[in-house]
């Protein structure tokens, strides 16, 4: 079976401050599956690393106060070709990320509050037909 999973989670350093989220349970779980690697923001051609960003209303802004909602928006549309073109069904994205988050995201102060919602990909990949999870998630899914 074919899944998309965010790439921070397989350990790829491509989180904005250059590290990873790497989950071992996860990538146990996925040793049988056709693994397609993602990351959105780099699809947006944003640096690793990058100041951090959160959605505010219907913009992304980050710490610096940048607008880089269209780096989002290209992230997500690269995102959803690829998984289009490889018949993608499900996804494992990383959970309260602004482009991976399909639960919550943080609330655009940049205070480390959570709030219900979803990351700008994760949107894209359900209003596309495509079920979302996270590293939390993932086991409820009938796979
Ligand atoms: Fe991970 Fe998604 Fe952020 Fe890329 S955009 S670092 S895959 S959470």
């Amino acid at each position: 079976m074919k899944v998309m999973v965010s790439a921070c989670l397989l350990g790829d350093n491509v989180k904005y401050n250059g590290k990873n989220n790497k989950n071992d349970a996860l990538l146990a779980f996925l040793k049988d599956k056709d693994v397609i690697k993602v990351c959105p923001e780099c699809l947006g051609d944003l640096k690793v690393p990058r100041s951090p960003s959160e959605i505010q209303g219907n913009r992304v802004i980050n710490k610096e106060g940048r607008d880089v909602t269209s780096n989002y928006l290209k992230g997500a549309e690269k995102t959803l070709k690829i998984a289009q073109n490889e018949n993608i069904k499900v996804a494992i994205l990383k959970k309260n990320s602004p482009s991976c988050g399909s639960q919550k995201i943080y609330d655009g102060t940049f205070s480390n509050n959570l709030i219900e919602g979803e990351g700008i990909t994760a949107k894209l990949l359900k209003k596309n037909g495509i079920v979302v999870l996270d590293e939390d998630n993932y086991l409820e899914y009938k796979w």
